[in-house]
């Protein structure tokens, strides 16, 4: 009898991911004479994951819609052109639908050798290289600048305020719990701002009166427009997701019109989406892989664990609850 292995697709449109979401069986492929066949280890959750099954990814996508991008694992088998990797060899892969997954049928240039499959190595593929590649090649991170992050705690703030930090900056961060104001204090945030308990507009107003440099902002709403009242002369707002607008839709505002606010300051806001940005992953990915390595890039994965295809809408909810710190990852143990 052939051999299967599970994994999640999504049977119906809706940003309800648990309801979108089915667990199915299939049969585990061959590799083709440029695949490898990737045992997954680890499944990286993002925000994002409620966009793709709202199918705003690819309004013209299929159903069924294989669902998860990275994941981090071991190759079990290659074709008979592969040459540079072989089975035993730790990988981490990103490819739209090839996360949430037991096994991953990739195209040997889609598989990046690693030491060991671990979740840290993981968090860098998307989180990683979105803020690294954001902050240097879009948002041209200097140094003696002001730098604000949002959801700073978060898979890929963590990577900003570290990163905006290393490169000589004075850096704030947002986030929602006293504890993840402290875990930033520890990766090196000059300024924390626990938004529940400090209001974000005052402490901008009376601590930055210059304005902010730049901005790397995820969150979206009125978080945004604080964000851009207070940008400096010059100042640069990256504009990388709106996760407190994804479930429901962005709002529809009615104001003065965006140049208000920018043209009198030199002020700019530029939108990022990793996927365009593919010739500078290579360099990225190797610089932050050796930070990694050398200790100086301290990256935090939530420590609350999620086991097996069928836990991946309870870590996908739980991303959504604004609760977890640091990467949320899926495991996929040996044994399942
Ligand atoms: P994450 O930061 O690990 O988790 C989301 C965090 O957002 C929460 O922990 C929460 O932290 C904060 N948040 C604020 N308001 C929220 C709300 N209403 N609902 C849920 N969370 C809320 O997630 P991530 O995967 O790293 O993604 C963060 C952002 O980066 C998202 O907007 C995502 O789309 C974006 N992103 C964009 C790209 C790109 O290519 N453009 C690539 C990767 C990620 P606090 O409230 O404590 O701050």
């Amino acid at each position: 009898m052939a051999e299967t292995y599970r994994k999640l697709v999504a049977t119906s449109i809706s940003t309800d991911f648990r309801k979108a979401a089915e667990v199915v069986e299939e049969e585990r492929p061959r590799p083709g004479p440029h695949e490898l066949l990737v045992r997954n280890r680890y499944a990286a959750v993002n925000a994002t994951d409620v966009n793709i099954t709202a199918g705003r990814y690819d309004p013209n996508a299929t159903l069924p819609m294989d669902l998860g991008v990275e994941a981090a694992g071991i190759v079990e088998a290659v074709g008979d052109q592969v040459r540079q990797v072989e089975p035993g060899d730790a990988v981490v892969t990103s490819t739209l639908g090839g996360g949430y997954r037991e096994y991953h049928l990739v195209h040997e240039s889609n598989a990046i050798p690693v030491p060991e499959p671990s979740p840290e190595a993981l968090s860098i593929m998307v989180s990683g290289l979105t803020a690294s590649i954001a902050l240097e090649e879009v948002g041209a991170l200097g140094h003696g600048e002001t730098v604000l992050v949002t959801a700073a705690a978060g898979g890929t703030g963590q990577y900003a305020v570290q990163l905006a930090k290393r490169a000589g900056n004075h850096v704030i961060g947002t986030c929602s719990t006293d504890e993840k104001a402290a875990f930033l204090e520890e990766i090196g945030c000059d300024r924390p701002i626990n938004y529940r308990t400090e209001e974000v507009d005052s402490v901008l107003a009376a601590e930055y009166p210059d304005g902010l440099d730049l901005v790397y902002e995820a969150v979206g709403g009125p978080l945004f427009d604080t964000c851009v009242e207070h940008l400096g002369r010059h100042g640069r707002l990256l504009s990388i997701g709106y996760v407190s607008e994804y479930q429901d839709g962005p709002e529809k505002v009615t104001r003065e019109r965006i140049y208000t606010d920018l043209i009198a300051k030199s002020a700019s806001i530029r939108g990022f989406f990793l996927p365009h940005f593919a010739p500078h992953f290579e360099a990225h990915m190797k610089k932050l892989m050796q930070r990694q390595r050398s200790g100086t890039l301290d990256v935090r994965i939530d420590d609350k664990r999620f086991e097996g295809v069928a836990a991946i809408p309870d870590a996908v909810e739980y991303l959504q609850s604004g609760e977890s710190m640091g990467k949320v990852v899926v495991h996929f143990p040996e044994a399942t």
